[in-house]
């Protein structure tokens, strides 16, 4: 399988406010699974390599990382002025922030801010491949209009995908385990799937591990550098 491979940039759409979906040519014989990432090399610093979970999955004909462009890093910098055609440098793919096997049993998925990428790898596979997949996405996020891909989630609610959107800057209350329990019939077999800044991860881990969820049942994926 490729691990480090160069690969075209293609174009790039902006998906809601501050945030961006960059696409890239999948190589052949690129496989993955939904929920792991790439690493995209900076050109002019080829030692420098920052993680993107693919927010595409694998029956779509491209590579796709979303992030958000609020910054002026060089990283995002470089990002922006990428022109369509362009080669790039990436490992991968990476990562075992998957879903388990058995998947007939409630999944819960976690999301703050950007941390919704896996989520729409995975929902999305599901639904393209029709795996039976009974899902709830809670997302928390500050404001509506920077919400990644809510728009693409909400036209999924009637193919058994729930959803829970928390604006913690216009209102809503912070995402605990009080919250899901209040929405969600969790049981012991209930899987919960993590992912977003480190802070958010930790936070809410400690909290369901402290309200009785086996730590066996919860993975997360931490985007370290948030
Ligand atoms: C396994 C893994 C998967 C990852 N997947 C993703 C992914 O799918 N998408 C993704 O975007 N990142 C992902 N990351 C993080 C990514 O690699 C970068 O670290 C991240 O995008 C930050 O990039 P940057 O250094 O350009 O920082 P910046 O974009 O400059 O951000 C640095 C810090 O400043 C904050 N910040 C800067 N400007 C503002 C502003 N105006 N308002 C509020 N906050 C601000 C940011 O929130 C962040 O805390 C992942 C990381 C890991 C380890």
């Amino acid at each position: 399988m490729l691990k480090d491979f160069k690969t075209t940039y293609l174009d790039k759409q902006t998906i809601c406010e501050d945030t961006v979906s960059f696409n890239f040519e999948k190589p052949a014989h690129f496989e993955y699974q939904s929920g792991q990432f790439i690493e995209l090399f900076l050109e002019h610093n080829p030692g420098v390599a920052y993680p993107f979970t693919l927010s595409s999955f694998p029956g779509e004909p491209y590579l796709t990382i979303t992030t958000r462009m609020w910054s002026q890093s060089k990283f995002k910098i470089w990002l922006e002025t990428l022109v369509p055609g362009q080669m790039v440098t990436m490992t991968g793919p990476w990562g075992n922030f998957v879903l388990e096997e058995g998947t007939e049993n409630l999944s819960i998925f976690l999301a703050g801010g950007i941390g919704i990428t896996p989520f729409r790898s995975m929902v999305k596979e599901a639904i393209d491949s029709e795996k039976n997949l009974p899902s709830s996405i809670f997302h928390s996020n500050k404001f509506s209009r920077t919400t990644p891909f809510k728009k693409e989630f909400e036209a999924l609610l009637n193919r058994g995908v729930q959803l829970y959107y928390l604006m913690t800057q216009e209102g809503s209350e912070r995402l605990s385990f009080a919250y899901i329990n209040s929405k969600e019939n969790i049981t012991r077999d209930s899987r919960f799937y993590i992912s977003g800044a480190p802070v958010f991860i930790d936070t809410l881990a400690d909290d369901l591990v402290a309200n009785g969820i086996q730590e066996k049942m919860i993975r997360v994926d931490s985007f370290s550098g948030y």
